[in-house]
């Protein structure tokens, strides 16, 4: 899933640059072999790398399924996911250290008590955006391209409830209207996007470019030839060092020889590719996640950019989730301090266009809300925040 952020570094292209990763970013004009029933996995030629698997129905392969994070690490508070907003969830501490409480119905401040790759992207982007999402909590507006993220994905993954052979473009279209209306019953904050405009004409504009990304995508993958293993999972896990990272993957596919894939769609454009490894970020860490999981490495990471026609793949081996563990480790002891010294740094960037905030940041002249959370004196040795790339 994506956030509003995440879609505007899509579409800015940002992220740090490492290029020597293999990589592959597949324009939709390589993909021919799916309309013509070649395997699934001849759509993404990464050269450097085997063919991952073609992938059938999943009868003796083990999904990949979410398990009670391993007790292994230090307590961390109980969390319950927040799941009402895709881009501002963050993790409620229900025990243990919740602070600052604001009344009339206003957002309560929680202490972070575990990582999504959404949220450490925005601390990497910027240490003072963490802070409004997660600790004040601060109140964002649905963007018309982050909902219609949302709108895609779920047509994406109804689809699947479908027989094999009806999983068809026409199909796939035809289900916008359903979603779009449990859409706006369970997140109505998202009729104000269609406030202004009482003749319908945006909204069915809005409508026709979902159409366009659904229809799409049967030019990058050919769901008649997939049966996942998992849509929509929800995973946690629970580092050693007691970090838990969790998340929402898109899709997993498994098969029957046990390989996993990790699929994720983005509705966005596909990054260039010397910006490739911060848009893999996201995917190395669920692969942390479901190695730490089910103890595999999952076979191939793919993105399907359904702006742009691309499959960026990436096929992980455990030296590269050992680095982004550690990664993880660093960041989360820098939120930490962060969290605990009150001392939260803006970093502007082109991103900062897209940013809900700007009223509270010094950046652009405005004050944060008082630090909802109690502080200790910085110590010497803190760290200071310093720009962290993905990886
Ligand atoms: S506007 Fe301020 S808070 Fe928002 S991303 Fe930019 S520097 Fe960070």
């Amino acid at each position: 899933m994506e956030t509003s952020a995440e879609g505007a570094a899509e579409a800015g292209g940002s992220g740090a640059a490492q290029g020597d990763s293999p990589v592959s970013v597949d324009p939709a004009t390589t993909t021919e072999a799916v309309t013509t029933g070649e395997p699934v996995t001849a759509v993404e030629p990464v050269t450097t790398v085997e063919p991952v698997m073609p992938v059938q129905p999943t009868a003796t392969a083990e999904p990949v399924t979410p398990v009670q994070p391993t007790a292994t690490g230090a307590p961390v508070a109980p969390v319950e996911p927040v799941v009402a907003a895709e881009g501002v969830a963050g993790v409620r501490a229900v025990a243990g250290g919740a602070a600052g409480v604001v009344g009339g119905g206003a957002p309560v401040a929680i202490v972070p008590a575990s990582l999504s790759p959404s949220r450490a992207s925005d601390f990497m982007q910027c240490p003072l955006l963490y802070r409004f999402r997660v600790i004040d909590r601060l109140p964002e507006k649905p963007s018309e391209a982050a909902t219609r993220g949302t709108l895609v994905h779920a047509v994406l993954e109804r689809l699947f409830d479908a027989p094999a052979a009806e999983r068809t473009a026409p199909r796939a279209k035809s289900l916008i209207p359903a979603q779009w209306d449990r859409l706006r019953e369970s997140r109505p904050e998202v009729l104000e996007l269609f406030a202004d405009d009482p003749e319908g004409e945006r909204l069915a504009r809005w409508l026709g470019e979902a159409e366009q990304l659904v229809e799409r995508w049967f030019t990058l993958e050919d769901p008649t030839r997939l049966e996942p293993a998992e849509r929509e999972l929800w995973v946690e896990a629970e580092l050693d060092s007691g970090l838990t990272l969790r998340g929402i993957i898109d899709r997993v596919d498994v098969a029957p020889t046990g390989e996993v894939r990790i699929v994720d769609y983005k509705t966005g454009k596909a990054p260039r590719p010397e910006y490739a490894e911060g848009a893999l970020f996201q995917m190395k860490f669920y692969a942390l996640v479901v190695w730490r999981l089910k103890h595999v490495v999952p076979r191939r990471l793919q993105l399907v950019y359904l702006g742009s026609g691309d499959v960026l793949t990436y096929d992980p081996v455990l030296a590269d989730l050992e680095r982004v563990e550690r990664k993880l480790l660093a960041l989360w002891d820098a939120i930490r301090q962060a969290t605990e010294s009150g001392d939260w740094r803006p970093r502007p960037t082109k991103l900062c266009g897209w940013c809900d905030h700007q009223a509270h940041c010094p950046e652009f002249g405005g004050t944060p809300p008082p630090y909802p959370l109690p502080v200790r004196a910085a110590e010497s040795g803190d760290r200071t925040q310093g720009r962290m790339g993905p990886d």
